[in-house]
This record gives structure tokens, C-alpha cells and sequence, in this order.
């Protein structure tokens, strides 16, 4: 049967085919991804929230109160040392003044001109003023240090406060840890309902498809979708858990081959050959590619796998003569003359129903 449709094309579209089963394992790889992703994006525990169930409401109450202290105590501090700095500009222009009319002062002393009374009243102003500004300093000094003695004390309370807290603090972490860690695992097995009815579609198709025309697309749906599923076990399940089942699902593979190969020694391949015949000629199509056998009554109907029990068939002609039929889609032979009786035969079935002589049952794929 070498005119059946087994041609393995020429190398640069296999090349492309492999091209693009790579590329689609990789794309579904992708979008399974997008789809876990969306999962892990389902909220966990908050660590506020367990902390207030955790802390004593008094001691949070009094820390916040202590930080807002803190805070109006170090707005007062900067506001009084801005006033600080800006009366001390003030001071040094007082003094330079002065220095200036004493040295006026000294200089018309020197020269045996009498000062006059404007500029000695400048100095005394400026005496006052710089005396008055003095004493400001001196207070504002004063506040300055009595508000960071208090800010002071205020720290060391909250200091200790911030200890009792921590203490109660632990409890909370211990129990955030172990609600995320159950968070973790109930992501883990959102993410495997997901994943495990995929396996399933993919594992059932494995078995009943992979050796038809559209493997490849099983084979890298498989792999994507069991690449995923390693990786989500892998990364919820602690690794001592994984390595178990890892090695599980290895020897299951293993063992289903080993089975499979067993049962095909068992049940030559010839009967299964022969049930797959049997069904095709039982529903009128091409074992071969299942395409419908128009021939005798049936030859302008249509039909498929499903529709066939509804076909109605027109009663056969009379004197119609049995013809050999070639399949018009993939050029198997169905039914030809037989060698010892002559008449037509089924050309897929082992033995001839007029006259019960036996041929080798052909194999697809086999010249
Ligand atoms: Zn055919
Ligand atoms: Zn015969």
C-alpha cells in the first residue's frame, strides 16, 4: 500500500512543522503562564490586619501618641531656631554698627573733633538693641533646650513602648507566616484545577490521537501543559514532597510503556489492524482515511462516521455488476477481483466471501 498518503514531505516543511510545534509549545507555555499569574494575583494575608489582632490596642494607641508628640515637639524646635537664627542676623548687624561709630568715635578723639549728638545716639540705640537682642537669644536658648530634653524623654517612653510591642509582635509574624503559607497552597491548588483537567484532556488525546495527522499539536500541548504543572508543583510543594512525586510520575510513565509494550506482544498488531478494517467496511468508508466508499446504491450519497446509520439507501439496480473501487481520496484499494474465484472481494479483509480463499492482510505504510 505505498500510494497510501504516508508521504513524509519534503524535509524544509517537516523542518517548518517542527518549527511550529516548537513554537506553539512555547505559545501555550506562555499562556498558561498568563492564566497562573491571574491566580497568584488572588490576595493574601495582610500583615496590618493580623498585627491588630495581635497588639494591644493601649500600646498602639500610645505609640501613635507619642509619634504625634514627637512630631509637634520637633515643629516647635525648628520653628524656635529659625527665630533663633534670624534674631541672630539681626545682632551681628547691631554690632557691626556699633563697631563702626566707636571706631568713628575713636578716630574724632584722635583728631580733637567732638562727636556729635546724632551719632552718639546711634550708639546708644544700637548698645540697646544689641543687649535687647542678647537677652532674646538667651531665651530662645533656653526654649531650645527645654524642648529637646523633652523630646528627649518623649523618644525613651515610645523606645520602650516600641519594646512591649515587639514583643507582642512575634505571635503576629508566626501567625502571618503560617496564613501565608496556607494562602501559598491554596494558590497551588487553584492553579492544579486548573492545570490537571488540561493533563487529562491531553493525556486521553496522547493515547487515542498521537498517531494520527495532528500529533505534533498533542505533543506540545502536552509538554507546555506538563512543563506547567512541574513548575507550579515545584514551586508550592517543598522539594522533599516534589522529588517523591517527580519520581512518581516518572515510574507511572514508565510502567504505562512497559505495559503497552507488553500488550502489543500479546495482541499482535494484525487484530487491531483487522478490528479498525472490520468497523471502516462496516460503515462504509475507507479504512485508510475514512473517506466514504461510493459504490453500488450508495454511490452519489454522502455520509460520515456519525450520519451513516441514517443514510437511506436506495434498493441496487437490477443487474448492476460488481466493480473493483479504488478509494478516490487516498487511493487504497477497497475492493478488487479476487485470485481465486474471480469475483470482487473487500481488498482490506483477510478472507474472500465467495469462495473463503485468504490474503496476507496489508499494513499500512508497508510496500
Ligand atoms: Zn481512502
Ligand atoms: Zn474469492
Amino acid at each position: 500500500m505505498s500510494q497510501t498518503n504516508k508521504t513524509r514531505g519534503p524535509w524544509f516543511h517537516r523542518f517548518l512543522i517542527g518549527l511550529f510545534t516548537v513554537l506553539l509549545t512555547l505559545l501555550i507555555v506562555w499562556l498558561i503562564g498568563f492564566v497562573l499569574d491571574d491566580i497568584d494575583t488572588i490576595q493574601g494575608p495582610q500583615y496590618p490586619d493580623i498585627e491588630r489582632n495581635y497588639l494591644s490596642p493601649a500600646l498602639l494607641h500610645d505609640s501613635a501618641a507619642a509619634g504625634d508628640q514627637l512630631a509637634e515637639l520637633g515643629r516647635k524646635l525648628q520653628d524656635q531656631r529659625n527665630r533663633q537664627s534670624l534674631l541672630r542676623d539681626g545682632t551681628s548687624r547691631y554690632e557691626t554698627t556699633m563697631r563702626q561709630l566707636v571706631e568713628l568715635q575713636r578716630l574724632n578723639v584722635e583728631k580733637g573733633i567732638a562727636s556729635d549728638e546724632a551719632s552718639q545716639k546711634a550708639l546708644a540705640e544700637s548698645v540697646t538693641f544689641f543687649l535687647a537682642n542678647q537677652k532674646a537669644d538667651q531665651a530662645l536658648s533656653e526654649t531650645i533646650t527645654k524642648l529637646t530634653e523633652e523630646s528627649g524623654a518623649l523618644e525613651a517612653k515610645r523606645r520602650d513602648i516600641e519594646q512591649k510591642l515587639d514583643a507582642e509582635r512575634g505571635p503576629a509574624h508566626e501567625e502571618f507566616e503560617r496564613l501565608e503559607q496556607h494562602h501559598g497552597r491554596k494558590l497551588a491548588w487553584f492553579k492544579l484545577a486548573f492545570l490537571l483537567p488540561l493533563l487529562a484532556i491531553v493525556a486521553v488525546l496522547f493515547l487515542k490521537r498521537r498517531n494520527s495527522g495532528f500529533a505534533p499539536i498533542i505533543y506540545a500541548t502536552g509538554i507546555a501543559v506538563l512543563w506547567q504543572t512541574i513548575m507550579v508543583i515545584h514551586q508550592h510543594f517543598p522539594t522533599r514532597h516534589f522529588k517523591y512525586i517527580a519520581v512518581g510520575a516518572l515510574i507511572a510513565a514508565v510502567v504505562w510503556m512497559l505495559v503497552a509494550l507488553l500488550r502489543m506482544l500479546r495482541a499482535p498488531k494484525r487484530d487491531w489492524l483487522l478490528r479498525q478494517y472490520r468497523e471502516a467496511y462496516e460503515r462504509f468508508l475507507c479504512p485508510t482515511c475514512e473517506y466514504p466508499i461510493h459504490r453500488g446504491p450508495r454511490k452519489d450519497l454522502f455520509w460520515t462516521r456519525k450520519t451513516v446509520k441514517k443514510l437511506i439507501v436506495p434498493t441496487l439496480a437490477e443487474g448492476a455488476k460488481d466493480e473493483a473501487y479504488t478509494c478516490p481520496a487516498c487511493g487504497s484499494h477497497l475492493f478488487e477481483e479476487c485470485n481465486g474465484c474471480h469475483a470482487i472481494r473487500h481488498s482490506m479483509l483477510p478472507y474472500c466471501e465467495k469462495c473463503g480463499m485468504e490474503t496476507v492482510l496489508v499494513e499500512p505504510g508497508a510496500s
